[in-house]
């Protein structure tokens, strides 16, 4: 499941200002699609509408075949996952900020998970109280460590739709390449949308469009879009 269908989509944050011009792609069930681009071309922006956080002006867009418009948020939400660039977490464990809002989920899950994000033993055992935030006043898990919790509490959640939007940019180059390995990893099994500034990130994709100013302004697959470099 989780197959995206864009088609003709425009839209506008302000409806005199139209930021997306006449956008449409597809995303088949299990593939992966990235979408790359200069800062403000309007990746988030398709992210954004995917949850419908705003409704487009014109054009359709559907998840397994269904008008987005007619779904409620809240099934979006359980359809979706999204492992953004800088989640904030809970002072309190590990386990806890993995399991947080996924009130089912037993310890044994929220260990599978962790594992399926490589997270250490060790980060998965700190005590209740451990300053687990990453900020000017407490650095205690780093940058990469975060986005494995980050990472493992959307594999919780088993969404049929991964949605990774920027979420190895925030990283130094060599964490980078680790938490990747991790996303190659979990976007192989599902349906994923990648957003990301660079091609160099997103070899594994289907299919990779390149977004300019609101426009789709190429497409293919890596080494068509290297060669066209
Ligand atoms: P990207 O993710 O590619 O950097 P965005 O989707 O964030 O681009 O932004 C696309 C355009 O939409 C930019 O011109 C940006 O200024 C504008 N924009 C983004 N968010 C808003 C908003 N909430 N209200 C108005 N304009 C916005
Ligand atoms: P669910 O609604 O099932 O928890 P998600 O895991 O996709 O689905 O949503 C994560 C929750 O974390 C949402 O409540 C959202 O508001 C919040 N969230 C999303 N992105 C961030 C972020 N960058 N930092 C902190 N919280 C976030």
């Amino acid at each position: 499941g989780g197959a995206v269908r864009f088609d003709h989509v425009r839209f506008g944050y302000d409806p005199e200002r139209e930021i997306l011009h006449d956008v449409s792609f597809e995303v088949p069930a299990g593939h992966t699609l990235a979408i790359v681009g200069p800062s403000g071309a309007g990746k988030s922006t398709i992210a954004r509408i995917l949850f419908r956080f705003y409704d487009i002006q014109s054009g359709q867009v559907t998840i397994d075949g269904q008008d987005i418009a007619e779904v409620t948020q809240a099934s979006l939400r359980a359809a979706i996952g999204i492992v953004p660039q800088d989640m904030v977490l809970f002072n309190d464990t590990v386990g806890y900020n993995i399991g947080y809002g996924r009130e089912g989920a037993s310890q044994d899950e929220i260990e599978a998970a962790a594992k399926a994000a490589s997270i250490h033993d060790f980060i998965l055992s700190l005590p209740k109280g451990y300053d687990t935030r990453v900020g000017e006043r407490g650095l205690k898990l780093s940058g990469g460590e975060k986005q494995r919790v980050a990472i493992a509490r959307t594999l919780l959640k088993d969404p049929p739709l991964l949605v990774l939007d920027e979420a190895t940019s925030a990283l130094d180059s060599r964490t980078e390449t680790e938490i990747q390995t991790v996303l190659r990893d979990i976007s192989r099994k599902r349906t994923t949308l990648v957003v990301a500034h660079r091609l160099s990130t997103v070899v594994d994709a289907e299919e990779i469009i390149v977004l300019d100013q609101g426009r789709i302004v190429e497409r293919g697959r890596h080494a068509d879009l290297v060669r066209a470099d």
